[in-house]
């Protein structure tokens, strides 16, 4: 008998992975060893990275324009790793508080940049996404979690950010790959594999180009886009 998990995560996963899984932990592609073993810089696990990113590139049709990058850290390490790398030093973003993990986000945001909270349901147990909240104009981004994992709250129609140089941030760990999005609408969407993608252990990042080379800070080296983005 087949068990599913209805919970939020890992993704339940279709046979026909589970099983080219369990062979490849055995032997990969008749290579006489198992996918286990191999260097991650060998021409068959490269090859295997980027048909991952290939896929998801057209599963999600992600324009050229925008970077895949498979990190570890899970997705509360973006909480950092954003005000970190796209804020410069006394720079501030917007953030919507939507649910517990959008609270997390804005505490690790607070401690490295200047947080304005423009929108938060808390005060009504997240029962409902704030609407219509006004836009700080010295902030950079508004960071937005579309699905509340928690609470059960999510974004049908994303907000706009009110001016061009702004962009829009997404956690989308809990209804990522759910449905179409359109990535041109977001500077950056993160997401934990184990919400919906898979097992845990990696974390989606998908990121505008041109955001790739922000160099506002000293940031820590794998902590900076950079570092992932110019070695995969
Ligand atoms: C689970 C979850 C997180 C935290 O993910 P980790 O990969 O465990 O750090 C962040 N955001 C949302 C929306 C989640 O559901």
């Amino acid at each position: 008998m087949k068990i599913y998990n209805f919970s939020a995560g890992p993704a339940c996963l279709p046979d026909a992975v589970l099983s080219a899984a369990s062979e490849a932990s055995q032997e990969y592609q008749n290579s006489g060893m198992s996918i286990l073993e191999m260097s991650h810089r060998s021409k068959s696990v490269v090859s295997l990275f980027n048909e991952t990113s290939d896929n998801l590139r057209s599963l999600l049709s992600i324009p050229s324009n925008y970077h895949i990058l498979w990190l570890q850290g899970g997705a509360s390490t973006q909480f950092s790793m954003i005000p970190l790398n796209l804020l410069p030093e006394g720079g501030s973003a917007d953030y919507i508080e939507t649910g517990a993990w959008s609270s997390k986000a804005i505490t690790e945001c607070a401690k490295v940049a200047n947080v304005n909270v423009i929108g938060s349901s808390k005060k009504s147990n997240f029962s409902f996404i704030p609407k219509n909240c006004e836009q700080n104009i010295d902030s950079s981004y508004l960071h937005i979690t579309s699905n509340n994992t928690i609470y059960g709250t999510q974004y049908k129609e994303y907000p706009q950010v009110d001016n061009p140089d702004k962009f829009l941030v997404v956690d989308m760990s809990s209804d990522i790959l759910s449905k179409p999005v359109n990535v041109s609408e977001f500077g950056l969407i993160y997401a934990g594999a184990q919400k919906n993608m898979g097992p845990a252990g990696v974390t989606l990042v998908i990121i505008r180009k041109d955001l790739i080379d922000s160099n506002f800070r000293d940031v820590p080296t794998m902590m900076r886009y950079k570092t992932h983005s110019s070695k995969d």
